[in-house]
């Protein structure tokens, strides 16, 4: 069983649900068990700004799926939640679930890359993965979790009450 964290994100059609339905949807996979998951934090967007904040949190898991089967799991997850991919980057969508640590292993597919290429500098990821790990976490090639965040501002982060 490898230990793994996926960074889900939302801004469009009720995002708190759909983060919500999202948690449920990958805990009841044959194979995964959920061991954690963060607050909710609000965040503006990346890309445009001529769309909603966005609904971030962070899930651990534990499962036996290799990488890009899980991988393949979160895309039918997006898609099953009204993920429609458009041309631009970081355009509005219902659902993005990425793959941002899969044990301590360092994976560069053509369809993957882990550590995720945003995880170091992205505040609405390091803050709630932050919560449910020890600040002690090592990040493959990118150093200490705590490193990474005393170099992170906010950047409008705001947990949900
Ligand atoms: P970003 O990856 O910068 O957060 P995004 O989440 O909006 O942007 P997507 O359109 O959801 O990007 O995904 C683009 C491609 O990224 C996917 O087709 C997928 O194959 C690839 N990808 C590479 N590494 C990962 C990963 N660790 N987790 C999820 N997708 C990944
Ligand atoms: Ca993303
Ligand atoms: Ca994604």
């Amino acid at each position: 069983m490898i230990e793994v964290y996926i960074g889900l994100g939302s801004n469009l059609q009720q995002p708190k649900q759909q983060i919500k339905q999202a948690r449920l949807a990958i805990a009841k996979q044959k194979n995964i068990k959920e061991a954690g998951f963060s607050s909710l934090y609000t965040s503006p967007p990346m890309g445009s700004q001529d769309q909603p904040d966005y609904v971030n949190a962070v899930m651990k898991i534990v499962t036996s799926l290799s990488a890009i089967k899980l991988l393949r799991v979160l895309q039918s997850i997006e898609h099953q939640q009204g993920r429609v991919r458009k041309a631009e980057q970081w355009s509005a969508r219902t659902l993005d679930l990425d793959l941002l640590l899969y044990g301590d292993q360092q994976i560069e597919h053509p369809d993957l890359i882990v550590p995720h290429v945003g995880l170091t500098e992205r505040a609405f990821v390091l803050y709630p993965l932050q919560e449910i790990t020890q600040t002690d976490l090592h990040i493959p090639s990118k150093g200490m979790l705590k490193h990474l965040l005393a170099q992170c501002p906010l950047k409008g982060l705001e947990k949900v009450v």
